[in-house]
């Protein structure tokens, strides 16, 4: 077991592409908001009454279904823990992961004693939805499902998640990981009520930019999400990110200008690709993972002596040659493009 979760050394000051991150910042509203924080709200335990309501409606739901937790991966922590923790028999009960897969699932699953059953992913990386079912048995307690996929930015198909729903036993869950939902074209929530054993994760550290304020939440049955609160901290949000979080939901501006930068963005890389002639897989996330192919690390170390970062995906399965480019601000975006055109069309020639 690893009990890991890969941390990665601070590249120093360049162009951040490859952590997913909004390259742009939070809304102005957030900071606003944060400094608008009384002393006594700061002396006091906080009260989450209105951040529920807030997230609720930002995602169609009641507050009986949603759990703010401090960031999505604590959602992903509580799950492992309430739903893996070993069995007084000593049996391990089981995580089903589709790869390739953000590490924290690994990461939680290991520490909380279950054990995690990998699928590989299908041809170009598609969802392979009889290797997962095939996967499934009586010990399967999670089966962690992400859509739009993190290192792919390929969503799944809703008849798919349907298919792994109804086929989990009876006391497992389905947690559907829409960590990227926000750049795509589908989430699950609006089916919540009809799989009352899926728990959808979202976070705001992507779209809304807010990753160093920590916020996410966990969103399913009420009665679900009340188990999973009981085994939550109870005070798992600061007061900034309350205030942070409320200010950035109700700037519908902000979101929309940043996500349509992405869209623009991702048409940028496409493009680039398309004359470059890489393969790359159209995303419904703000990144997109591009078959650089052989010389992938090297492309990578020579963008990052230039201060653009990008993920090196190389070593996921199925990413042989990948290396995965945030798409964020149209600028930035540029930036990126147009060092990776020159440098490999220098080694082109
Ligand atoms: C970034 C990411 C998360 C974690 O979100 P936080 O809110 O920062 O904890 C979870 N799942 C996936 C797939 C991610 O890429």
């Amino acid at each position: 077991m690893s009990h890991t979760y890969e941390r990665l050394p601070d590249p120093g000051a360049g162009l951040r592409l490859h952590l997913n991150e909004n390259t742009a910042g939070c809304s102005p509203r957030v900071l606003e908001a944060m400094r608008a924080v009384t002393r006594e709200q700061a002396a006091f335990y906080p009260d989450y009454t209105s951040a529920i309501a807030a997230t609720a409606r930002a995602l169609g739901l009641a507050d009986e279904q949603v759990l703010l937790t401090n960031g999505l991966d604590e959602g992903i922590q509580l799950v492992s823990n309430l739903w893996l923790q070993r069995a007084d028999d000593g049996v391990q009960l089981e995580a089903v992961v589709v790869e390739p897969a953000f590490d924290m699932y690994k990461a939680c699953a290991d520490t909380a004693g279950g054990r995690v059953v990998f699928v590989p992913p299908g041809d170009d990386l598609v969802f392979p939805l009889d290797r997962v079912l095939a996967a499934l048995t009586d010990r399967t307690r999670v089966a962690f499902l992400t859509s739009p996929n993190n290192p792919t930015g390929l969503a799944i198909p809703r008849e798919a998640i349907h298919a792994v729903a109804r086929a989990v036993p009876d006391r497992a869950i389905v947690f559907l990981d829409e960590a990227y939902a926000d750049f795509g074209r589908t989430t699950f929530l609006d089916d919540l009520r009809r799989f009352p054993n899926v728990v959808v994760g979202r976070t705001f550290a992507k779209a809304h930019g807010l990753a160093a304020v920590r916020a996410g939440v966990v969103a399913g049955a009420p009665d679900l999400i009340a188990r999973l609160g009981r085994a939550a901290p109870p005070y798992s949000l600061n007061v900034f990110a309350i205030a942070g979080l409320v200010a950035a939901l109700d700037d519908h501006e902000y979101h929309a200008w940043y996500t349509h930068e992405v869209e623009t963005s991702k048409a940028m890389i496409y493009e680039a690709c398309a004359r470059l002639g890489l393969h790359y897989w159209p995303s419904d996330a703000n990144f997109v993972l591009v078959r650089i192919g052989a010389d992938a690390p090297g492309v990578v170390d020579e963008l990052r002596q230039r201060g653009i970062f990008i993920r090196d995906r190389t070593a996921e399965p199925g990413c042989a040659g990948c290396v995965r480019i945030t798409a964020g601000v149209v600028e930035h975006t540029t930036r990126c493009v147009d060092a990776l055109e020159e440098i490999l069309w220098r080694d082109a020639r």
